[in-house]
């Protein structure tokens, strides 16, 4: 479960880590208020579930409660990768000297918590990994020692952190540490981590990923759950009984079983193409389904072509193909749907499609193939 910028900071906050005292707004007017509470400088920023708001011209400087709204308004409904935006937080705003990366995440292969820092904050750290891999430094931690201070203080000294500000920020690292293992987080992160023109450590951006195995011994999180969905749609598919996840990139993807969708998205990244989103529509799927299933990826207004890749096993490949006609017939598709149809009744499932507009392929490298060509054509 991912958490939103100001839960993390939430969750930080209650740790004793130095979080800036912002608060959370859904109008301008609310952003102007907030504003006005704080006083002097605020910094506006998007809640979104993507790192990178900064560069989208989601996190904005404001200041005094009419530019504050002003601000809050270009900024709340705005698209961030795909996802609207909501509520933005205020803050006051920072007067940034140094910007640190710092995280704690599982390793698998050293099956232990990692403590992972740069002196090369406030940008994608898949990026610094990129450029200068040499600028991370990671540290395995002992999971029967926790973060001891030996540790924390090797790992600053080989990351170059400000060792006049060494006391301050080890403090911040070990409470993330405390964090991460008392929520259970796949991820706690601190990008920026910051140092202020007078000095101040200050908890600057916060994502944390909560280990989904993990939540039933967290009542404590249930509030943030209602948030937790990157967007609209994975609540809606949710409640449809569809598992979707957003993804970003051009190609919907439609499968029967969580296995055959991830290869598709496989297939699809090995032929130099982005994903929209993993959409499995479940084993036993009723026509009906799977006009929503269709319907649902449509609505992603990124989507330039769409793959079906069905193995009918308990589904029926007729029914998937009457759910499809019947998706058609509700639906406007105005983009290209490759439909890989295998299986039980396969061969009924394909006499139902001929002469509509699914176009059928043999299998999910010729969808992948297929449908980037019918995109290139803009057909
Ligand atoms: P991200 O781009 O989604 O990771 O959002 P961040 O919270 O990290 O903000 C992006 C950048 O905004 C930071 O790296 C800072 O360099 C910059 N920034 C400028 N002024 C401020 C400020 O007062 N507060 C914060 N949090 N960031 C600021
Ligand atoms: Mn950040």
């Amino acid at each position: 479960m991912k958490l939103h910028e100001y839960q993390g900071k939430e969750l930080f906050g209650e740790a004793g880590l130095p979080v800036p005292r912002g608060e959370v707004a859904s109008t301008p007017e609310q952003a102007a208020a907030i504003a006005e509470r704080l006083g002097g400088r605020v910094v506006i920023k998007a809640q979104v579930h993507v790192g990178g708001r900064g560069k989208a011209g989601g996190v904005k400087l404001a200041t005094g409660a009419d530019e504050a709204r002003d601000v809050a308004s270009r900024i709340l409904g705005m698209d961030i990768k795909g996802l609207r935006v909501e509520k933005v937080l205020v803050e006051p705003a920072l007067d940034i000297a140094k910007e640190y990366y710092a995280a704690i995440l599982p390793d698998r292969a050293s099956q232990r918590l990692v403590l992972m820092l740069s002196s090369v904050g406030g940008v994608d750290i898949e990026d610094v990994a990129h450029s200068t891999p040499e600028k991370i430094v990671r540290v395995a931690l002992d999971p029967l020692i926790g973060a001891a201070d030996f540790a924390v203080l090797q790992a600053m000294y080989d990351a170059g952190f400000d060792e006049a500000r060494h006391r301050d920020l080890g403090r911040v690292l070990k409470g993330l540490y405390a964090v991460a293992v008392d929520k259970d987080c796949g991820l706690a992160e601190i990008n920026p981590l910051v140092i202020t023109g007078d000095g101040q450590v200050v908890v600057a951006d916060a994502k944390v990923d909560i280990d989904d195995n993990a939540l039933y011994r967290h009542p404590e999180l249930e509030k943030y759950r209602a948030e937790s969905f990157d967007d609209e749609m994975d609540r809606h598919a949710a409640e449809q009984g569809l598992t979707y996840v957003y993804l970003g990139g051009e190609v919907g993807v439609i499968g029967n079983g969580a296995g055959l969708v991830m290869t598709t998205l496989d297939v699809v990244a090995a032929s130099g193409q982005k994903a929209a989103n993993f959409l499995d529509i479940g084993g036993g799927a009723q026509a009906d389904q799977v006009r929503r299933a269709l319907g649902m990826v449509l609505s992603d207004p990124h989507v330039k072509g769409v793959i079906f890749n069905i193995f009918g096993g308990i589904t029926r490949a007729d029914v998937v193909a009457e759910g499809m006609l019947e998706g058609a017939r509700t639906l406007e598709i105005t983009v290209p749907v490759v439909v890989r149809l295998a299986g039980t009744q396969e061969e009924a499932g394909r006499a139902l499609l001929q002469g509509s507009q699914f176009i059928p392929v043999e299998s999910v490298q010729e969808a992948a193939r297929t449908i980037k060509e019918l995109i290139a054509k803009g057909a």
